[in-house]
């Protein structure tokens, strides 16, 4: 099963997207993730990545889909993958129907995590405090909110209009309780969830 995880940042997709892999036994792809991993390496990737990134901007949807074209091409995501990240722009949910048509496959739940404003900026302040993230900064965070509206809202509706399921869940509240919310309606929509 091919699902997305879909939030604003600072909604907590990353904990619960790795939680919710784990338990469907799927691979958590998640491009932040992988974009720091090109950073950290210094490859080409990660050095036109970083100041993008480090803005709050987005990087150019090429690389970004080129990464995760290669990603799930891999063995470990034959059986599906929970993308983490990706679709973040309308021309990245187009071209990943396209990529997923070409392997007779499909999005199948997109799990939009739904949390206010001001909650968004406590957490990510307070992770700027433990992890030290060069693009957690009040700065930073404002235009990655602004980006998500603009560039990255518009995919919700992209996937409204094409009939795909949309399960909102609120991110509020305590952990374990929102990976249930997201197993239940996972297994509502026929995922085999393991315990
Ligand atoms: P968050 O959701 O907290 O903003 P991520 O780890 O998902 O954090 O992403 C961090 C940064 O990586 C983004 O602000 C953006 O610069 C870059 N990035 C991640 N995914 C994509 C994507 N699909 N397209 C373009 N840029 C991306």
């Amino acid at each position: 099963m091919i699902a997305v995880m879909f939030g604003p940042p600072g909604s907590g997709k990353g904990t619960q997207a790795s939680r919710v892999a784990t338990r469907l036994g799927i691979p958590h792809v998640a491009a932040g993730d992988m974009l720091r991993n090109e950073v950290a390496r210094g490859t080409d990737l990660g050095r036109e990545a970083k100041p993008i990134m480090d803005s709050g901007g987005l990087v150019p949807d090429d690389l970004v889909v080129r990464m995760i074209d290669a990603r799930l091409n891999q063995q470990d995501a034959v059986k599906g993958a929970l993308l983490d990240g990706f679709p973040r722009t309308v021309p990245q949910a187009v071209t990943l129907d396209r990529m997923l048509t070409g392997r007779g496959d499909y999005v199948a739940e997109v799990i939009s995590l739904e949390v206010p404003d001001d909650e968004l900026l406590k957490r990510i302040l307070k992770r700027a405090d433990i992890e030290g993230r060069s693009d957690d900064t009040s700065e930073g965070f404002a235009n990655r909110l602004l980006v998500y509206r603009q560039d990255t809202w518009p995919v919700l509706d992209y996937y409204r209009a094409h009939g795909t399921r949309i399960e909102s869940i609120d991110g509020v509240g305590d952990i374990d309780a929102i990976t249930e919310r997201i197993l239940a309606s996972l297994r509502h929509n026929g995922a085999v969830v393991h315990s």
